[in-house]
C-alpha cells in the first residue's frame, strides 16, 4: 500500500522556484495497478521519485508498506530502494556492458543474494527466454522495456513503479507490458503504479489518476468510462469529461510538436529523412488519440 499525504515538491533552480507538486494526496491499495496520466510537466515523474525514495518532498509524507519514506536516510534509504521498490525508469536504466541475465542479477548481487535460477525465471516471465546473453543494445525497444521490468522484479519488491513503461506508438507492446504488470498484481499481490500518456493502456488498469500542474484533477475507474454523450451518473460524466479534456490537451501538444518539427525542417535543422520519420510517428499518434476521442463519443468534431 502506498499512501501519499499532502505532498508538496518545490524545486529551486538558478534562484527560481518551481512547484512540481501542490498538496498531492493519493492511496494505492495493495494488489492493484494504478495509472497516473497527465500532460508533460504535470509532475508525474516527480511523484514517482518521491515514492521511489529518489527525491524528498518539500512537505507532506510518503508511506510505503508502513515505512515513512520521506524520513529515510543513508543505509535505510538504500535498503528501501533495493528491497521495497522496483523502479522501471523512463530511460530503462540498463547497464550497457552487462548481458540481460547479468542486468537482472545485478540488484540481487547488491542485496547479497544473487540467484541465477530466479533471474532466468524472471527473464522467462517477461518473454525473454533465449535472449539471456544479449546486451541491451542487441534488444529491441520493447524487449529492453521488458528487461527493465525483470530487473525491477529481481529482489521481489512489494511495490513496482514504472515511468512511462509503454510507448504510445505501439499498442501491442504497451498492452503486453501492462498485462505483465497486471499478472504481477494477480499472482504475487504486487502494488503497481505507472505513468502513461496512452489512454488505451490506462484503460486496462484498476484506476486512473489525472494530474495537471502538480494537482490531482480526479480519479476514475476505467471500467466505468463508456460514452461521454450517454453518461448519466454525475460522477461518471465528470470523469469522462476529464479524460476527454486530457486527450484534447495531449492532441494540442502533439500539434505543437508537429509545428515545431516543420519549422525546424524549414530552417534546415532537420534532414528530410528524420523529418519524415518523426512526422509520420506524430501523425500516427494523433490518429490514435483522435480515435480514442471518437470512442468516448466526443468525436473529432469536438476539437
Ligand atoms: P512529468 O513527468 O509529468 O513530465 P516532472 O515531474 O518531470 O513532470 O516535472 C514537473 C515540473 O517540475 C516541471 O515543471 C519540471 O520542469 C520541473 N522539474 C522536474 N525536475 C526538476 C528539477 N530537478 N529541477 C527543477 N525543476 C524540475
Ligand atoms: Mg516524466
Amino acid at each position: 500500500m502506498i499512501v501519499v499525504d499532502r505532498a508538496i515538491k518545490v524545486y529551486e533552480s538558478r534562484g527560481e522556484k518551481i512547484t512540481a507538486l501542490r498538496e498531492v494526496s493519493l492511496r494505492v491499495p495493495k494488489r492493484s495497478v494504478y495509472t497516473i496520466m497527465g500532460p508533460s510537466g504535470s509532475g508525474k515523474t516527480t511523484l514517482l521519485n518521491l515514492i521511489g525514495g529518489i527525491d524528498k518532498p518539500t512537505a507532506g509524507t510518503i508511506i510505503v508498506d508502513n515505512i515513512n519514506v520521506s524520513s529515510l536516510t543513508g543505509e535505510d534509504l538504500r535498503k528501501y530502494r533495493l528491497h521495497k521498490i522496483g523502479y522501471v525508469f523512463q530511460s530503462y536504466n540498463l547497464v550497457p556492458t552487462l548481458t540481460a541475465l547479468e542486468n537482472v542479477l545485478l540488484p540481487m548481487t547488491l542485496a547479497g543474494r544473487p540467484d541465477r535460477e530466479r533471474a532466468l525465471d524472471l527473464l522467462r516471465q517477461v518473454g525473454l527466454e533465449g535472449l539471456e546473453k544479449r546486451f541491451p543494445e542487441e534488444l529491441s525497444g520493447g524487449q529492453q522495456q521488458r528487461l527493465a521490468i525483470a530487473v525491477a522484479l529481481a529482489n521481489d519488491p512489494p511495490v513496482i513503479i514504472a515511468d512511462e513503461p509503454t510507448g504510445e506508438l505501439d499498442l501491442a507492446t504497451g498492452e503486453r507490458i501492462v498485462r505483465l504488470l497486471l499478472d504481477q498484481r494477480d499472482r504475487h499481490g504486487k502494488t503497481v503504479l505507472i505513468t502513461t500518456h496512452d489512454p488505451r493502456v490506462a484503460r486496462m488498469t484498476d484506476k486512473v489518476i489525472l494530474l495537471e500542474d502538480g494537482r490531482i484533477l480526479g480519479e476514475y475507474e476505467p471500467s466505468k468510462i463508456h460514452d461521454i454523450a450517454g453518461g448519466t451518473a454525475t460522477g461518471e460524466v465528470s470523469a469522462e469529461r476529464v479524460i476527454v479534456e486530457y486527450i484534447k490537451k495531449r492532441l494540442a501538444e502533439l500539434g505543437e510538436e508537429m509545428r515545431r518539427l516543420a519549422d525546424a525542417f524549414a530552417r534546415g535543422e532537420v534532414d528530410p529523412d528524420t523529418f519524415e520519420e518523426k512526422y509520420r510517428e506524430l501523425k500516427t499518434l494523433q490518429k490514435a488519440f483522435q480515435a480514442e476521442l471518437s470512442r468516448l463519443g466526443a468525436g473529432p468534431e469536438a476539437l
